[in-house]
């Protein structure tokens, strides 16, 4: 048996060793194009793949972060809620799994609430975290979109929303889906004050998540590739026995059915938004952007949010809007 020994073992041995050779954290492959990437080019991209430009999942703080003038937000410490309503135990007890998401993401649950300068403007945003039980609405992240659309409104100021879900947290049961009536009514209340809403739809973007407050934004903005539904597609597929077409609830297809108004990619998102809050929160601004867009300019006109500075006080005549800083 000395083949074995001589001949079979080493070969096994090296097929063996050469899979050991990439550490899992140094390289990441892209699911969508399956090229492998350093995880500093992936960094530097925003978790964007170079190759084929697919937008990875992107956690709530990095996304704030992202967003905010040079990184500079102040999270909001969120009321904690009843845990466990139901004392509900699958495989597990509910309480183990939220101590172990809580011990990973060093979060107290899904969402994080935050406030701090978008391109000059003061801007409240809330950021769901995936990695989190699926980034599920329970009552904390109910809490969390209240609070964050009641701290809009105190500070006269836009609320961003940013899902990334799987939707309502089943082992919440009618508790989680209560929180569908609950965010509608929370955006409800900055669409009265008169104050812009605006979701960004992150991958994933489903079930209770989609069929409330996402889906209620007065601009809603989706990152490329991104699946936005309500049910999955297997289980629509199996349900009107029909096959389901090319890129079904995928971004690109929400834009073209008009379900959502603008793709905007990772890179761009930022810039984006701020043009966005700037031009919502001045209206008197806006009257410029639209007469420069009718002369034929082309769209991309660099509309300069408003500075602190200089537009402090209300001094300038111009501008009709209420000054979200009072
Ligand atoms: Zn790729």
């Amino acid at each position: 048996m000395s083949w074995l020994r001589d001949v079979v073992r080493p070969k096994l041995r090296e097929l063996v060793k050469g899979r050991k050779e990439v550490p899992d954290n140094l390289w990441h492959k892209c699911p969508n194009c399956g090229q492998m990437i350093f995880h500093r080019d992936l960094a530097k991209n925003l978790q964007v793949c170079q190759h084929c430009g697919h937008h990875m999942r992107l956690g709530a703080e990095a996304r704030l972060s992202m967003l905010f003038d040079n990184g500079n937000f102040e999270s909001v410490e969120l009321k904690q809620p009843i845990t466990d309503p139901l004392k509900f135990r699958d495989l597990k007890r509910y309480t183990d799994r939220l101590k172990d998401a809580q011990a990973k993401s060093k979060h107290k649950d899904a969402i994080i609430v935050a406030h701090g300068k978008l391109g000059g403007v003061q801007t409240v945003m809330a950021a769901f975290d995936f990695s989190f039980m699926g980034g599920s609405m329970g009552i904390a992240v109910g809490e969390g979109i209240l609070t964050a659309a009641r701290l809009a409104v105190v500070q006269r100021a836009p609320l961003i929303v940013l899902p990334s879900s799987g939707g309502a947290r089943m082992q919440e049961g009618i508790h989680s889906l209560m929180q569908m009536a609950r965010t509608t009514i929370a955006v409800e209340e900055v669409r009265d004050a008169g104050l812009p809403y605006i979701v960004v739809l992150c991958d994933p973007t489903t079930g209770g998540v989609t069929a409330s407050f996402a889906m209620l934004g007065d601009i809603a903005i989706a990152e490329p590739g991104a699946v936005i539904g309500f049910a999955g597609q297997r289980v629509i597929e199996q349900t009107i026995r029909e096959t389901l077409p090319e890129g079904f609830q995928r971004a690109e297809y929400l834009l073209e059915h008009g379900m959502v108004d603008m793709v905007v990619a990772r890179k761009d998102l930022r810039a984006t938004l701020s043009k966005i809050v700037g031009i919502l929160m001045y209206p008197g601004r806006a009257g410029e952007v639209v007469a420069l867009i009718g002369n034929d300019n082309g769209p991309e006109i660099e509309i300069l949010p408003p500075h602190p500075g200089k537009d402090a006080g209300g001094k300038d005549p111009d501008r009709r809007g209420e000054d979200p800083r009072n």
